[in-house]
């Protein structure tokens, strides 16, 4: 059977055909597409497990300080808030992993693109975090990470994954979606539920401009992960608990697109409209020019 879907309509009917989980419909495409067993594909994937877990821990470990000085020590912040959180402590430790990731990011270190850098936290600090709470091995964080795998792929091809081309809906939206289907899988949830948890959590950011103050991928990136990650827990258990997605995945991916499209410019990564246009936002550009500008200033004259 051709493994290579391209819809979630296809997925669906794979995993039921061939009696499979969206994770193990994820590896025969992936063999299908590359040069690679099963093993290599699997040795690849444990690879990101390692360095997303890395990540954590690094974000979680002490304040890190940003390329504008501005952001570094919410996830630590976060994590020492946990037990009074409203949304509960489990909760609030997903959100500290996930901030602490894109803290990592936003100081140049070492991430896994899942799918992109500037939605590098949600995946991991969702994944990673919930398998710890709940005693999973890694082969079940592997698992999740395939499932979310096939929700990127799908999302790629038929939408977007880029905040420059469709807006933070498409980044931490895209990451999100991926995260609420894989922790389905995670907990024993079918297809069906995995792709109406990734239809759901798209559906609840539709429309959510990419803003980046000064152009920097700190502010509101970092606390969008947070709330991807809050996003994608509340969408799987909605999903589990036997809510529906009303609009197909299928649909909501390819509206997705269209909303995106229609995002003027400004709102797509140019940092010239949303936050990044805020007088506080525009302050924070020209300061950050004017240090710059110092640097290489005070570089030139040590040549000279
Ligand atoms: S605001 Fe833009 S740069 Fe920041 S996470 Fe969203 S899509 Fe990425």
């Amino acid at each position: 059977m051709n493994m290579v879907f391209s819809t979630g309509e296809e997925l669906l009917e794979i995993c039921k055909s061939e009696n499979i989980s969206i994770s193990e419909a994820a590896i025969r495409y992936e063999l299908m597409i590359s040069e690679r067993d099963r093993d290599e594909i699997y040795e690849e994937m444990r690879l990101n497990l390692k360095t997303m877990k890395d990540s954590i821990k690094k974000g979680l470990s002490h304040k890190h300080v940003s390329m504008s000085g501005l952001v570094g020590d919410d996830s630590i912040t976060m994590l020492e808030f946990a037990s009074q959180a409203a949304m509960g402590e489990r909760m609030a430790k997903i959100v500290a992993s996930a901030m602490a990731v894109t803290e990592v990011n936003a100081t140049m270190g070492c991430i896994v693109a899942a799918p992109t850098a500037g939605a590098s936290g949600i995946l991991p600090g969702v994944l990673i975090e919930f398998a710890h709470q709940h005693e999973l091995d890694d082969e079940m964080i592997l698992k999740g990470l395939f499932n979310a795998a096939a929700i990127g792929v799908l999302i790629a091809k038929n939408a977007s994954i880029s905040g420059a081309s469709g807006g933070c809906q498409a980044e931490t939206g895209s990451a999100s979606a991926m995260a609420a289907s894989a922790l389905v899988e995670m907990r024993g949830g079918t297809p069906l539920q995995s792709l109406d948890a990734a239809a759901m959590t798209l559906k609840n950011v539709m429309g959510l401009v990419c803003d980046p103050v000064a152009g920097l991928v700190e502010c509101p990136c970092i606390k969008r992960n947070a709330l991807g990650a809050v996003n994608a827990v509340l969408c799987s258990d909605m999903a589990l608990a036997g809510i529906k997605s009303i609009i197909p995945f299928d649909e909501v991916v390819t509206t997705m697109k269209n909303v995106g499209k229609m995002m003027h410019i400004d709102l797509r990564e140019t940092a010239k409209g949303g936050l990044a246009a805020t007088p506080t936002g525009i302050k924070i550009a020209e300061n950050m020019a004017k240090a710059k500008q110092k640097t290489s200033q005070a570089d030139n004259s040590k040549r000279d």
